[in-house]
């Protein structure tokens, strides 16, 4: 029996994830289940997972989960420092969903206890990545992406030398806006945004899609995780999002991986690694697909692309503050303070603003630090947004 965890259980890949696991519940023994507001969803999960502790990032809510896990065994805890215990707690293998900065510490914990951990929360590489490489090192966990590039990528590369390769290509599908006039874009509502043409996610994943702050994170995330140079990684728009990533290596090949848009594709292979079982989604039928399509992005258009090439190029903290600043501009943009083509501008106004600071972006990478910069960068960018509204 495997000793699994999954934080950011009632999120989009939390569910997947427990979609898979409750396929052979003879084979897992579920730790901790962690979710946020979705009480009634994380306690059904726990009780019907058998977990030890179900935990809710809301202090507040420890009450209600305690009623809706009722004389099931299941431990209740809630707050940040309950999530942070639950991360502890040992397990052989870790699924970090959770989405935003706020997945940084509890999969750094995971990673010290020498847990594998499935990394969807893509943040965590693009705020300390550094940092979460250097802790799986040092206690000899590994990580495995679980981004459905990333994965592609590290399936691509199973067998090679990392030396060979000579760039790597991430697919994007262009988001909910890719088709639409440049004009529109200014006026487009959080409602629009969260539609995604080929994937079902999470609302900000979602809108991050539209904007390609998702790409841009991704891109970082892949100089991260593969350690490659950042002109060695392109972007290609591919609407039909079957090709989720290519390999080129040096002797001119490219080895592409496709698969139905469905994350279990991704959670699947890293629950399974090394091994691949049978998993439940779809299989292409690439000669009714008849078609598939690439183009090279508009960086005009996504200026978040320009942006992660920036933030590659200074390093060190700017990446805190690039998903930090993006954090709050979603934010804004969610709550109708900022339009959707603003988003960029308070990124790329905090970053500008921090890096004439100097010092934040230079400090050492450490997880006190990761936070000092994600919180002055949460003030720098609601103060440009102010100035903005
Ligand atoms: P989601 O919004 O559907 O779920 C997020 C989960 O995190 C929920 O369980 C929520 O309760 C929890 N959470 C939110 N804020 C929290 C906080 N401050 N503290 C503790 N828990 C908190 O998100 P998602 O779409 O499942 O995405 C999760 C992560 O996976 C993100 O980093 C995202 O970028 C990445 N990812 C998602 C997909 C996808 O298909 N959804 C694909 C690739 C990568
Ligand atoms: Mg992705």
């Amino acid at each position: 029996m495997r000793r699994v965890s999954i934080f950011g259980a009632t999120g989009s890949i939390g569910q997947s994830t427990i979609d898979l696991i409750a396929r052979a519940p003879q084979d897992y023994d579920v730790v901790a289940l962690t979710g946020g507001q979705n009480i009634a969803q994380l306690a059904a999960d726990a009780v019907r997972l058998g977990a030890q502790v179900a935990v809710t990032a809301d202090e507040n809510r420890l009450d209600d989960l305690r009623a809706a896990l009722g004389q099931s065994g299941v431990k209740a805890a809630a707050g940040r420092a309950a999530l942070l215990e639950a991360a502890a707690m040992p397990a052989d293998w870790v699924m970090s969903a959770i989405v935003g900065a706020a997945g940084l510490a509890p999969g750094l914990i995971a990673l010290q206890g020498g847990a594998t951990l499935a990394l969807a929360n893509k943040e965590s590489l693009v705020t300390a990545g550094p940092l979460l490489m250097a802790t799986a090192r040092a206690s000899g966990a590994r990580i495995l992406p679980v981004d459905s590039e990333h994965s592609a990528i590290f399936q691509a590369l199973v067998g090679e030398e990392i030396s060979a390769v000579e760039r790597i290509i991430i697919t994007a599908s262009g988001g909910a806006f890719r088709d639409w006039p440049m004009e529109k874009l200014a006026h487009a509502t959080p409602a629009e945004a969260a539609t995604h043409p080929n994937w079902d996610m999470g609302q900000r994943i979602t809108i991050d899609s539209a904007s390609m702050f998702n790409k841009a994170l991704e891109v970082i995330e892949t100089k991260e995780y593969f350690d490659i140079r950042a002109e060695q990684i392109e972007v290609l728009v591919h609407p039909q999002s079957m090709v989720h990533a290519l390999v080129g290596f040096n002797d001119g090949a490219l080895m592409a991986h496709l698969g139905a848009p469905d994350m279990r594709h991704a959670i699947g292979y890293a629950l399974h690694y090394p091994q691949r079982r049978d998993l439940p989604v779809e299989r292409l039928d690439l000669a009714a697909l008849g078609t598939l399509e690439f183009r090279a992005p508009d960086e005009a258009r996504y200026p978040a692309l320009r942006l992660a090439r920036e933030v590659m190029a200074a390093g060190g903290l700017s990446g805190a503050v690039f998903n930090a600043a993006k954090e709050r501009a979603l934010d804004g943009f969610i709550a109708g303070r900022i339009g959707f083509l603003q988003m960029a501008d308070v990124v790329e106004a905090a970053l500008a603003q921090m890096s004439s600071d100097g010092c934040h972006i230079d400090a050492e990478i450490t997880l006190d630090n990761v936070h000092k910069t994600d919180q002055i960068a949460r003030e720098t960018a609601d103060k440009i947004m102010a100035r903005m509204g």
